[in-house]
């Protein structure tokens, strides 16, 4: 191969490709636009993630940095009743051996995970803005990076965005869909002495009394909490940009949050992430194929983000170890990396449009002793394989039941306006 293969973004997506193509000994360039560390949203990780760590020999490094153990998840309803938890320690997974995951302050995670994939062996240059891909007819061929004010153009056989949300491929080719059922925005920002309750290390995720409305608590450090504000579209307009006021306003709507927070200072500024849920046409070109956000990304409810970029970069850099054996970066000797993770993402998408539908399934699901552990296996994000999670099917009877038992208790808690029938746009649909 003459020149490497170029990553466009250094974030966990973009890093972890880097680590698993040097661990093959494929050489590889990643250009990041930021200098690390910088901040970045996406805090709490699944257990599905330390598997990752573990092959990319990062594993230590998570641990001795003294990143918050995450050992489960507690769910709140509006009202203040009793709320559900579950421990990853019920369900084992095979290859990992800890009942915990992390909670991350991400800019020091992407920091150590780009180091990591630089000692392995990528060439990273941060400060180093990808402005477009090159294309040879429809063959991608480079792309025109700016390194401090000089533009110049990189070759490679296959260029591979990670850019994340910013999606520079996906946005050049115009192939970005926005998702046709979510238009979630969120509000967060850091705060100290926030009461954590008697599971301080769990990932803590409040209901609000408004539509596909929630709040996340998560522990950054001992003394860090970050929180966020989740809505739709309408409700998030009405902040015109006071992110403060409409902050406290929905937090204090829940009396858990508002309780959690009674003596909370915030420790830094509000930051708003809005109209984020979409995915791409395609995920794969002739030399160019897409990791992570830069693909789709889904509602952050159940924490699938990092994990899925992680994944993908597995799956991309697998793939790439079989198109360059066959001298093939063609879109056709690509095309299994995206189906594979198009069928992984269509599991938790789905999870998400049935949770949103109905959101008290959850914990009516977590009660059933037939499966609870299915239902924990998703949250841990095993999700890969669609035969590894018959409690999806589970739940959609089950919704169909409560759409058509009369005077069903759960009723009055559908969201009428989100369709799961054969017209909904998703899941399989969208593969
Ligand atoms: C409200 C919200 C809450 C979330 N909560 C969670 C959570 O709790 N847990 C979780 O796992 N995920 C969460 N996520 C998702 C998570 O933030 C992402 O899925 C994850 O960061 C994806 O990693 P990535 O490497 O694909 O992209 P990113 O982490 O965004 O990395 C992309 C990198 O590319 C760089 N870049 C961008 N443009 C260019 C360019 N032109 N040239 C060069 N470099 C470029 C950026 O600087 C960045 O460093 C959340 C997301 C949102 C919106």
């Amino acid at each position: 191969m003459e020149n490497p293969i170029i990553i466009i973004g250094g974030g966990p997506g973009g890093a972890a490709l880097g680590c698993y193509l040097s661990k093959a000994g494929i050489p590889n360039i990643i250009l990041e636009a930021a200098i690390f560390p910088r901040a970045h949203v996406g805090e709490s990780m699944v257990t599905a993630t330390t598997r990752i760590f573990s092959e990319l020999d990062f594993l230590d490094t998570m641990e001795q940095t003294g990143f918050v153990h995450k050992y489960g998840a507690s769910w709140h309803p509006t009202a203040s009743k009793a709320a559900v938890h579950v421990a990853f320690a019920e369900c084992p997974q095979e290859g990992i051996h800890q009942d915990y995951t992390y909670q991350v302050d991400r800019a020091r995670f992407d920091e150590l995970l780009l180091k990591h994939a630089e000692n392995l062996g990528s060439v990273v240059h941060q400060g180093a803005r990808v402005k477009k891909v090159l294309f040879d007819g429809d063959r991608a061929t480079g792309v025109e990076v700016d390194f401090s004010g000089q533009t110049k153009v990189l070759s490679a056989p296959l260029i591979v965005d990670a850019s994340g949300r910013n999606t520079v491929l996906g946005s050049q080719l115009k192939i970005k869909q926005k998702d046709p059922l979510f238009n979630q925005f969120a509000v967060h920002a850091w705060f100290e002495n926030v009461d954590r309750g008697p599971r301080p290390d769990d990932i803590h995720i409040h209901f609000l009394p408004i539509k596909r409305g929630w709040v996340w608590q998560i522990p950054i450090t001992d003394t860090i909490t970050s929180m966020g504000v989740v809505t739709e579209k309408e409700v998030f307009q009405k902040a015109k940009g006071e992110y403060a006021a409409w902050f406290q306003q929905h937090s204090q709507s829940a009396p858990d949050i508002a309780n959690a927070m009674r003596d909370a200072r915030q420790v830094n500024e509000f930051k708003a992430e809005a109209d984020y849920s979409y995915q791409m046409d395609s995920f794969v070109g002739d030399g160019w194929m897409l990791v992570g956000d830069s693909a789709r990304f889904v509602d952050p409810i159940f924490s699938s983000g990092v994990s899925v970029a992680m994944h993908s970069a597995k799956f991309a850099a697998e793939q790439i170890q079989q198109a360059l054996a066959a001298q093939d970066f063609s879109q056709a000797a690509l095309m299994p990396y995206q189906n594979r993770l198009k069928q992984g993402v269509s599991v938790w998408y789905e999870f998400i449009q049935v949770y949103y539908k109905l959101m008290p399934i959850f914990s009516v699901f977590i009660a059933k002793p037939e499966y609870r552990l299915q239902v924990l296996q998703l949250l841990q994000g095993d999700v890969y394989d669609r035969n590894d999670v018959p409690v999806l099917q589970a739940m959609r009877d089950f919704i169909e039941t409560v759409e058509t038992t009369e005077g069903h208790l759960l009723r009055p808690y559908l969201d009428g306006s989100l369709k799961l029938d054969e017209n909904t746009p998703a899941p399989h649909e969208l593969v």
